[in-house]
């Protein structure tokens, strides 16, 4: 499946990272933003993201100079006819992700690969929303798109291995690690880090210290960063959101949200984007 001209449905933190990735592997990108203020919004996010790259020597300024070239946005979905491959980055929340995807339908090519980059649905499940579910696949990027290597493929239950094949050349192609999850809730890493995280908190709330709990678990496994400070990093409102899905959808006591937890989010500790969370942070 020859990829030269994608199209991302949704121009924000991941979408625009994505639209990076892909114009840097050479592929023409057009970003679809049916909000106008994400236009801009997108544009100064692969600005300041493009100029990361240049200063730590990622990429040189030409370089940065041809993804612009290769990368457009637009407010109609129109552009959607023109790709050969589809990816959707709108907000994870399955009504706007089924306007999108019926929209896709209408619009897209009959054999046009579609991906998504949802954290918490099913790819089995939103697949039944879109009309083509052989050509629709997971591909869970990390965030910030640029930098982390990680893509989580996931093919649903009626996806076609051609299609699956396809996106692991894909990722490859783009300079990603593509690895094959198997369809449930969280995939493989939320999975594993909220229960991490869970365990952690529990940890907190029986009177660890957040410094001791992550030291200890830097130490003894050899994490870069311990679950605490990651979960500060990721903010802890999309912290609790990730755990709430992953409790609601397996049923597992290692889910549950002690109260004092949802209390840190309640009262606008969210991490270090709010100044304070586990940690507080200085300006
Ligand atoms: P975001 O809020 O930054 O961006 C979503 C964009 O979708 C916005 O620009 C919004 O204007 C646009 N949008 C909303 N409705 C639309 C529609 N009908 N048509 C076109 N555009 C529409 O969100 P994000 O953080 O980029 O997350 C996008 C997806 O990626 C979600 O499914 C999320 O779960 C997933 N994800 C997020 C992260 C992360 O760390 N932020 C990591 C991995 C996956």
């Amino acid at each position: 499946m020859q990829v030269n001209t994608m199209c991302i449905v949704g121009a924000g933190t991941m979408g625009t990272g994505i639209a990076q990735v892909a114009a840097q592997a050479g592929i023409r990108v057009c970003l679809l933003d049916t909000f106008e203020e994400a236009i801009p919004r997108s544009q100064k996010l692969l600005d300041q993201s493009l100029q990361g790259g240049i200063e730590r020597e990622k990429i040189t300024a030409k370089q940065a100079e041809e993804v612009k070239t290769l990368i457009t946005w637009e407010t109609t979905y129109d552009p959607l006819a023109e790709a050969n491959w589809v990816i959707e980055a709108v907000f994870e929340d399955i009504k706007v992700k089924a306007e999108v995807l019926r929209q896709v339908t209408d619009l897209a090519g009959e054999t046009v690969p579609v991906a998504t980059n949802t954290s918490t649905l099913l790819i089995s499940g939103l697949a039944d929303l879109f009309g083509r579910p052989g050509y629709f696949i997971g591909m869970h990027f990390s965030n910030p798109a640029p930098a982390m290597k990680l893509v989580e493929v996931i093919p649903g239950e009626k996806t076609l291995p051609e299609v699956t094949k396809a996106t692991v050349a894909l990722c490859e192609r783009m300079g990603k690690i593509p690895q094959i999850s198997p369809d449930i809730p969280g995939f493989m890493v939320n999975r594993a880090f909220g229960a991490l995280v869970s365990a952690a908190i529990d940890m907190w709330v029986q009177g660890g210290e957040p410094e001791a709990i992550d030291s200890s678990i830097e130490l003894a496994l050899g994490h870069k960063m311990g679950p605490l400070k990651t979960a500060d990093l990721v903010g802890l409102d999309v912290m609790l959101a990730v755990l709430r899905s992953l409790h609601a959808q397996t049923g597992h006591a290692r889910f549950e949200i002690p109260s004092e937890f949802a209390e840190l989010v309640e009262c606008g500790k969210l991490g270090r984007k709010s100044g304070e969370g586990f940690y507080k942070y200085g300006e």
